[in-house]
């Protein structure tokens, strides 16, 4: 447990898995950020993907390997999916075992990425992740445990496949928009905009946080609620005045499984948006790329973003 994130460069991580560079050609190997994941900020994320859009264009790049802290893992993936305009795969990759332990996860997991990313059978199937021998993708994609080498899970959706004695093989395919199929592009934004998060708990003070941020001028919240998106009537009330002073609200769960449901208590009569399935950290991408394209008030068709992506 005692490590340091971000200690080793891409170059050093390639160099150390000699059967990598026998069995992968790697084109090229680049440094966009080398940061703990905990750490992600919107900049990167914005030159992540326009770096990533410029080197799918060219010819003798068949696919992209990101490595990445497991912590954000899964919201770099969705954000990319979201982005990306190719039908060349881009696999996200990480290690729960840091490269001092023994039976570290994180060469091998790089390996299989590797074959994904150079796999024909990977095309167009939009931003995956790969650990523990397994595709995941960056759709449903989640982190459930804070220890162990299967820490990943997709839940209710299922994962796409496995890895297996260096040949990928797929078993799901994902029935949502993504990559080459979604409307969103980053090619000409500096900034996203802002939304953050606010959890909901028995006795709960979220009004105070809603408050605070709302302050702060952001232009959308997600509310991780209880149940089916549920939402404590005290914070209700802070997130109505929201509402009406344009912020734009998303019901999220803080539940692990199940959908967010439309529900006229709160779409209806309050204008509330329903996240679906998505969870609460990806339900915030979703809003802050629909925010790009519309306005505030068109809940209409934000509330379908959702079931699209
Ligand atoms: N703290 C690390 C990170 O997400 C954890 C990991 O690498 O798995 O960057």
């Amino acid at each position: 447990m005692g490590y340091k994130a971000a200690s080793l460069t891409v170059d050093d991580i390639i160099k150390s898995i000699s059967e990598l560079t026998k069995d992968v050609n790697i084109v090229l190997c680049e440094q966009v950020a080398q940061i703990d994941s905990k750490d992600m900020t919107d900049d990167i994320w914005l030159r992540l993907a326009k770096r990533v859009n410029e080197l799918l264009k060219r010819n003798n790049i068949n696919g992209i390997v990101i490595t990445h802290g497991t912590d954000t893992i899964e919201e770099t993936a969705y954000f990319l999916s979201l982005v990306v305009k190719s039908k060349k795969p881009v696999v996200l990759v990480g290690a729960m075992r840091p490269s001092t332990a023994i039976s570290a996860d994180g060469p091998k997991n790089l390996y299989d990425a590797c074959i994904i990313a150079g796999s024909e059978k990977s095309e167009g199937r939009g931003v995956l992740v790969c650990l523990n021998d397994t595709i995941y993708s960056a759709r449903f994609v989640t982190k459930l445990n804070t220890i162990l080498p299967n820490a990943f899970g997709s839940l209710d959706f299922g994962v796409l496949g496995y890895v297996v004695e260096n040949e990928p093989y797929f078993y799901n395919a994902l029935d949502k928009k993504y990559t080459f199929k979604s409307e969103f592009d980053v090619r000409d934004l500096n900034a996203l905009p802002k939304v953050d998060i606010v959890y909901s708990y028995a006795g709960t003070n979220s009004h105070v946080a809603v408050e605070a941020f709302c302050k702060s001028g952001v232009k959308g919240i997600i509310h991780a609620g209880t149940g089916n998106g549920s939402i404590h009537k005290e914070t209700l009330e802070a997130l109505n005045n929201a509402i009406k002073s344009g912020v734009i609200i998303v019901r999220a769960t803080r539940l692990p499984g199940g959908i967010v449901s439309k529900d006229e208590n709160y779409e209806g009569s309050y204008k509330f948006i329903a996240s679906d399935s998505l969870n609460p950290q990806k339900a915030k991408i979703l809003l802050q790329l629909a925010l790009t394209k519309y306005s505030a008030k068109d809940t209409k068709s934000i509330q379908e973003l959702f079931y699209r992506y």
